[in-house]
This record gives C-alpha cells, sequence and structure tokens, in this order.
C-alpha cells in the first residue's frame, strides 16, 4: 500500500551528485525523488513505496552506467547524494561493498554470472543503506540467464535495489521489462556536454566545443577527445584513412592502421583500470597473515590474481571492439558530412574543420556512391559487434569504401 507523502522536498534542486549526469533534467528529477523516497522509508516515515527495479536506457554515451552509479550514490547517502560523505566517494569511487557495478565481458549474460547476481541481490548491505546491483548492458541477458532473474527482480529482499542499464527496452527481453521500471536517457546536444566539460573539468571552451562536436552526444568520447591529444591525433588518422585509399594494398595496411588506432585507444582506457584492479587486489591479500596462513593466502591470491587477468583480457578485447565502433562512427560522420555537402542540406559539419577537405570528396564523387559507403559502414559496425575478426571486417569495410560501395 502506498501511504500518503510526507511533507514534499521534492521541490529542492537536486543534490550536488547529481551534477555529474549530463543533459538529462527528467531523468535526474525522477530518480532524485525515488532516492528522497528510499530515504524516508529507511527512517521509517511514510511515503511512496520504494521501486526495487529499474530500467536505464539510453544510446551509448549518453551516460548510463555514470546514472546508475549516482543513483546509487544518492540512495547510499544519508542526505541523497551530497557528494562529499564517504558513502557517496565510495559508491563513485566504485569501492562501496553494498554497490555492484556489472560489466558483462562476453557477448551474452552467462546463466553462471546470473545467479551470481542473484546471490548478491540476497544479500543484506554490510555498511550501506542499500545493497545495490547495476547491471550494464542487460540487453545481453539471453532467455536462459534472464528468466533466472525475474523473481529476484520481482521479489527483490527488502533492502536490494536494481538497476538494468541498456540501449533500448525493445533490446530487453519483455519479461525483464515488464518487472522494470523504465527511465530514458537522451542522447544530449553538444552544448551541453560542451558546458560540462568546461564546468567540471576545466576544459578551454573552444576544445570542449570541438569534442562535443566530434563526439556527437557521447560523453566518455568527448572527455577523451578533451583531455587526451593521443587521442586527437589517432582520431585525425582515422579521419585521414579514405583519402589514402588509393588501391588495394594501401587499404589493406589502412585495416591494419585501424585496427592499432584503436587498440591504443582501448589501452588508453584499460590500462589504468587494469592497474587499479591489480593494486587494489594486492592490498587486499598482502595483509596480515603469517605462517601457515600466509602460505593459504599465497594461493587464494594467485587465484584470485589468474581470475583478475582473464576477466580484464576479456574487458580489452570488448574495449578493442568499441573502440573500433568509435572509429567507425567518425568515418560515418565524415561520410555523412560529405552527403550534406553534396545535398546541399543546410545543417552543421560535424567535422567542420575539415571543410575544404570534404568539399573536395563531395565534388569528386556522387550520391549513390556516398550512400553506399556509408551502408558499407554500417554493416563493418554489425559485423564487429557480432565477433567477425575484426581486421577481416575493416578490410572487407575499406576495400568497399575505395570501390564506392
Ligand atoms: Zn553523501
Amino acid at each position: 500500500m502506498t501511504a500518503r507523502t510526507a511533507p514534499a522536498d521534492h521541490n529542492a534542486p537536486p543534490a550536488p551528485v547529481w551534477e555529474a549526469v549530463v543533459g538529462q533534467p527528467e531523468l535526474v528529477t525522477t530518480l532524485a525523488h525515488a532516492a528522497q523516497d528510499a530515504g524516508r522509508i529507511r527512517r521509517g516515515e511514510a511515503g511512496p513505496a520504494m521501486t526495487h527495479a529499474w530500467l536505464l536506457t539510453g544510446p551509448p554515451g549518453s551516460g548510463r552506467s555514470t546514472a546508475a552509479r549516482v543513483f546509487a550514490a544518492a540512495l547510499q547517502c544519508a542526505e541523497g547524494g551530497c557528494g562529499t560523505c564517504d558513502a557517496c566517494r565510495m559508491t563513485l569511487a566504485r569501492e562501496h561493498p553494498d554497490v555492484d557495478q556489472f560489466t558483462p565481458e562476453k557477448l551474452q549474460i552467462t546463466a553462471e554470472e546470473s545467479l551470481e547476481l542473484i546471490r548478491r541481490a540476497a544479500m543484506t548491505p554490510i555498511m550501506g543503506r542499500w545493497n545495490v546491483l547495476v547491471v550494464e548492458d542487460a540487453d545481453r541477458l539471453n532467455e536462459v540467464s534472464g528468466n533466472a532473474l525475474l523473481k529476484s527482480l520481482e521479489e527483490p529482499s527488502p533492502r536490494t535495489v536494481w538497476v538494468l542499464c541498456a540501449p533500448t527496452s525493445e533490446d530487453v527481453l519483455p519479461t525483464i521489462v515488464s518487472r522494470t521500471r523504465q527511465v530514458r536517457l537522451r542522447t544530449p546536444s553538444g552544448r551541453e556536454v560542451a558546458d560540462a566539460l568546461v564546468r567540471r573539468e576545466g576544459i578551454d571552451p573552444a576544445l570542449a566545443a570541438f569534442a562535443a562536436r566530434a563526439a556527437q552526444g557521447h560523453i566518455g568520447r568527448a572527455r577523451a577527445l578533451a583531455r587526451d591529444e593521443q587521442v586527437r591525433l589517432r582520431r585525425a588518422e582515422v579521419l585521414a584513412i579514405p583519402g589514402q585509399l588509393r588501391d588495394l594494398p594501401s587499404c589493406f595496411v589502412a585495416a591494419q592502421n585501424l585496427l592499432e588506432a584503436a587498440t591504443a585507444d582501448a589501452a588508453a582506457i584499460t590500462d589504468a583500470l587494469d592497474a587499479a584492479e591489480l593494486a587494489a587486489l594486492v592490498r587486499a591479500y598482502g595483509e596480515g597473515a603469517t605462517g601457515a596462513m600466509a602460505a593459504r593466502v599465497k594461493r587464494t591470491a594467485a587465484a584470485a590474481t589468474k581470475e583478475l587477468e582473464a576477466r580484464q583480457k576479456s574487458r580489452r578485447t570488448r574495449t578493442v571492439r568499441d573502440q573500433i565502433d568509435r572509429a567507425l562512427l567518425d568515418l560515418t560522420g565524415l561520410y555523412r558530412d560529405v552527403l550534406v555537402l553534396q545535398t546541399g542540406a543546410g545543417v552543421d559539419l560535424i567535422n567542420d574543420e575539415l571543410r575544404p577537405a570534404l568539399a573536395a570528396m563531395a565534388a569528386h564523387t556522387e550520391v549513390p556512391a556516398t550512400m553506399a559507403r556509408l551502408a558499407a559502414l554500417d554493416h563493418a559496425r554489425l559485423e564487429v559487434a557480432a565477433s567477425v575478426a575484426p581486421l577481416l571486417a575493416l578490410e572487407a569495410l575499406l576495400v568497399k569504401l575505395a570501390r564506392g560501395g
């Protein structure tokens, strides 16, 4: 039963922690209110009933997992997300023992992984107020692993909150969707992304504007472009590829270069994560034990290290694929700009700084060839997502780009 709502503090601005969520006012309102209501429930006050299963949907880069983590912090914080207390800081740093953020490393979430999630969902919070389970890429739940979760989603422990993330609700099993409350994220505008980079990260406004435009609403990509000159250089190399495709050998060389650029971008992301995780593991196992106990700890630590390395390896593979997709999106943006110039559509160019080169491409090719190239890029993105060997997919793509379809 829903009791009468306590005097609302819903008119107050969202707690500080929500500032990390860019360009999603409706989502922030909904989730900040839910966190306030959850706080009331914990204090034993009357208020709306708790929603225990959420589904956050939005395109890649719209900030789904950031929104999920901020929501988790708002739930754990006594003040609904002050951003500075231990609960907030630990949650945002992914160190809170009662917040699990599960990122599938494989293309499908397995039944074993589902069982592990259910086991964690049944636990009582250790230090926090709620036991929060964030499942990224819930669209990777298949019939078996998804159905295993249904009961836990429908009747969770009283202190458990599920936060599932996916691109759209259509990508998620209907049985899961019907047991969750959906909140949608939209692609933030270039201006919103640029403003966030200037305000939160102190990026120079002109650079922020470029990064936001080049990233086409993908916040993580915009941040990487704004902060890392190497990422900007690699993007420029990718955009130079169409001009280098003279003959078949040049296509194969360019495919190799593209793969290397994506691998380097992926390493820039995963190397820091890998090192931090390994350091945390060493800290966890490295203290206190002596004698026979020390030997046992050493064996357990070796097993845990091995498991961590396997997980990191599959994350690297996945990240390389994600970065190839970013590169293909950059190329898609380039040919989209060519099409804009060819058709005289009066819209802004994504790659305005390349206007002379784009104008030359537009003048020397025809609309149908540009359309065919865009279709080839689309096809290659699907192939890479479906685990076709990346180099083969890229070689086939660049031959098509060279020939015009
Ligand atoms: Zn706090």
